[in-house]
């Protein structure tokens, strides 16, 4: 166990070596690789040799073990360069999570430094064509039969599922359960037959990273992939990853915040209009003020939910409202990058137009923003009774 000045000696050690590496190794690339959709394999390679697959992951299974305020300053750069980059560790790592707080012990053993390396790496698989958001509406099942189960469904918007080779599979055991949670479990689920990868999709942003639609046609899953071993408890284990996914969906937020903040600011000291630098005008100045306070707004609240989620405080209110707030930032310093570049926002030579595709994405994911707005409300409610 590393004492204070330890954890910010090792932190300050591997946010240094982050910066230098994106500076040099991803920066002159990311252009390219986004505009043509392109898996970033040899990235890939270097961020596991960087330790980056096991951030979270425990020392005593080969992590890093990384504090989540650590973890969402590293997520923050990701995004900061190019946000694809931090969606190939973000739900590689929330899959990780679910079996470290609730695999069984061979399952830790088994899976958690295999993961950590990255030699099994991939994501999580909720989401299914017919919901997202009632996710306990799912359709795909899991037969038991002997020491396996068969299992038959179709999942869709999976991020790393075709370059990645395992993904937490979330699935009704017994899809007569009342009420519906009782009867849903998650496995880790590694290719073999009948784990089709269907297609890649085509998206407006967060681009040359994998998303797909799978198909389960009779795919045999050994019965030790059930995570922790029981049936029944697969929401809310999946549930209590979430709020390390939301902590690092506002850090991401925070990063393309800042990258759209950053662009902007150095552009307006540069183009003139009417004999002076537009960050002379007030209408420009209004718009960087703005943006600049959502920053520094949006990361604070990260920050306090990871310092929560450190503390194993309850904290998806802190979590909702981190992510509620910085994505929201996101996308308005996005929105306001653009009218700051005039044309040239709209253009492919800069990357404020990337800030403006991806944005909209973290308003979604891991839950949507009018979803996080309620988990908010109603935890005011619980701690507050009247
Ligand atoms: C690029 C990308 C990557 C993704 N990666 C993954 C992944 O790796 N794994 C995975 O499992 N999923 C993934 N997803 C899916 C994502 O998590 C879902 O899209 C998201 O949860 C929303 O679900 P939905 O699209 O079915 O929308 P719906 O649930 O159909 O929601 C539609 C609208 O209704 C609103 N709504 C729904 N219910 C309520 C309610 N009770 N009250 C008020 N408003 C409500 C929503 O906020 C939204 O505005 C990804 C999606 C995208 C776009």
């Amino acid at each position: 166990m590393k004492d204070e000045k330890g954890l910010r000696e090792q932190e300050d050690l591997i946010l240094d070596m982050l910066d230098r590496f994106l500076d040099t190794e991803v920066v002159p690339h990311v252009r390219k690789l986004e505009n043509d959709d392109i898996y970033p394999a040899e990235i890939v390679e270097k961020m596991k040799a960087m330790g980056l697959f096991g951030c979270t992951i425990s020392e005593d299974y080969g992590g890093l073990g990384l504090p989540t305020t650590t973890y969402a300053r590293i997520v923050e750069r990701l995004s900061r360069t190019w946000m694809s980059l931090s969606g190939i560790i973000n739900s590689h790592l929330i899959m990780a999570s679910a079996v470290q707080r609730n695999g069984t012990q061979a399952q830790k053993a088994e899976f958690l430094p295999r993961f950590a390396t990255g030699e099994l790496r991939g994501g999580v698989g909720l989401t299914e064509p017919d919901c997202g958001t009632d996710l306990q509406a799912i359709r795909t099942t899991a037969r038991r039969d002997g020491e396996a189960y068969v299992v038959n469904g179709a999942k869709t918007w999976i991020t790393n599922s075709m370059y990645g080779n395992c993904i937490a599979l979330l699935v009704k055991t017994d899809p007569t359960a009342e009420p519906r949670h009782r009867g849903m479990s998650l496995f880790l689920a590694e290719k073999g037959t009948g784990f089709e990868v269907v297609k890649k999709l085509p998206k407006l942003g967060y681009r040359g990273i994998d998303t797909c639609e799978l198909l389960f046609t009779d795919y045999r899953i050994p019965a030790d992939r059930l995570i922790g071993g029981q049936e029944g408890r697969g929401l809310q284990q999946i549930l209590s990853g979430l709020e390390l996914g939301r902590i690092n969906v506002a850090a991401r937020g925070v990063g393309v915040a800042r990258a759209a903040l950053e662009d902007s600011l150095a552009y307006a000291q540069i183009r003139k209009t009417f004999g002076k630098p537009i960050c002379e005008h007030q209408a420009i100045q209004l718009m960087l003020g703005e943006m600049a306070t959502r920053v520094e707004a949006s990361r604070l609240l990260v920050e306090s939910a990871a310092r929560a989620f450190d503390e194993g405080r309850r904290c998806d209110m802190e979590a909702g409202m981190a992510k509620y707030f910085a994505t929201e930032s996101a996308l308005s310093n996005a929105t306001d990058a653009l009218r700051i570049h005039g044309g040239y926002g709209y253009s492919k030579e800069y990357d404020v137009e990337r800030y403006y595709r991806d944005a909209p994405l973290l308003t979604i994911g891991e839950g949507t923003n009018e979803l996080q707005r309620i988990i908010i409300a109603r935890q005011l409610v619980e701690r507050n009774p009247a």
